[in-house]
């Protein structure tokens, strides 16, 4: 774990309610692909967001939804943008949790429920430069397809790649989406007769990741080939 600060380079909002974040470490900062940061609000108040990016890069990506005014990623976007405005820098500490990507040979399910999205991402671009030819599946779901705000991205990479499958899954879905829809779980375990030989990354609200764990127990999956930081938390 590295505890370094950071400048706040830049607050965008990816669709209304979540914001990408672009902080630039003072110190170099290490880290595996899945593992998150700690926001240090104050020396008590730390609050974890996952790293959106690769650790090759100067800067640190953060993905933060923010969709009530009080809540707690709210409350941290709020912080990092008086920061940003004052041109104060934030504390963080990076490198941490134990859900990053494994080396193996399994094929890879990566499954992300709303802004767990930025959990995912980081290593779906980790396994697309690793450039393995083992089956990659990304099952991200959400509330509404707007928030899919890296969808064209993510449809561009699963043509160029054939061993990359990416399957959006809108839970309310409307007459114009063309895709699945429903909870993101059940997606998955309508798609997979065994979980066997999976290599399993979850991450979203901790409710999803609960019911996850345990439906995906019961199709096959292995406890010790399933990893989400969450399962700390539940
Ligand atoms: C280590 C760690 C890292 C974190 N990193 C981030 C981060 O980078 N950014 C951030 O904003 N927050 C982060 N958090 C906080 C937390 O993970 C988010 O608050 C959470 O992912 C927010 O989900 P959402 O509101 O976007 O999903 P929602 O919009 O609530 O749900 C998205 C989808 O999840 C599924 N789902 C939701 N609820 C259920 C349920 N009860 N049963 C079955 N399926 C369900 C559905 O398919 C739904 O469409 C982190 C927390 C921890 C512990």
């Amino acid at each position: 774990m590295i505890q370094t600060l950071c400048t706040v380079d830049a607050i965008t909002p990816l669709t209304p309610f979540v914001q990408k974040v672009l902080l630039s470490p003072q110190q170099a900062v290490d880290f595996l692909p899945g593992q998150y940061l700690q926001l240090c609000l104050t020396e008590q108040d730390k609050r974890p967001f996952s790293l959106a990016c690769l650790p090759d890069g100067k800067q640190l990506e953060l993905h933060i939804g923010a969709s009530k005014a009080d809540d707690y990623s709210s409350q941290a976007l709020n912080y990092l943008q008086q920061q940003m405005d004052a041109k104060q820098p934030v504390m963080v500490e990076a490198g941490l949790g134990q859900a990053h990507l494994r080396p193996s040979d399994n094929p890879v399910l990566l499954l992300a429920g709303g802004t767990g999205f930025s959990y995912v991402y980081s290593m779906a671009k980790a396994l697309q430069q690793l450039k393995q030819d083992k089956p990659v599946f990304l099952y991200w779901g959400v509330r509404q397809q707007s928030s899919l705000y890296l969808l064209d991205e993510l449809q561009a990479w699963a043509s160029s790649h054939s061993k990359f499958r990416f399957i959006p899954v809108v839970q309310d879905a409307d007459d114009n989406w063309q895709g699945r829809s429903g909870l993101v779980h059940e997606a998955v375990l309508n798609d997979f007769v065994s979980l066997d030989a999976y290599d399993i990354y979850i991450a979203g609200p901790f409710p999803m990741v609960g019911v996850a764990r345990d439906a995906f127990l019961k199709q096959g999956a292995h406890q010790q080939q399933m990893f989400a930081d969450a399962f700390a938390y539940i």
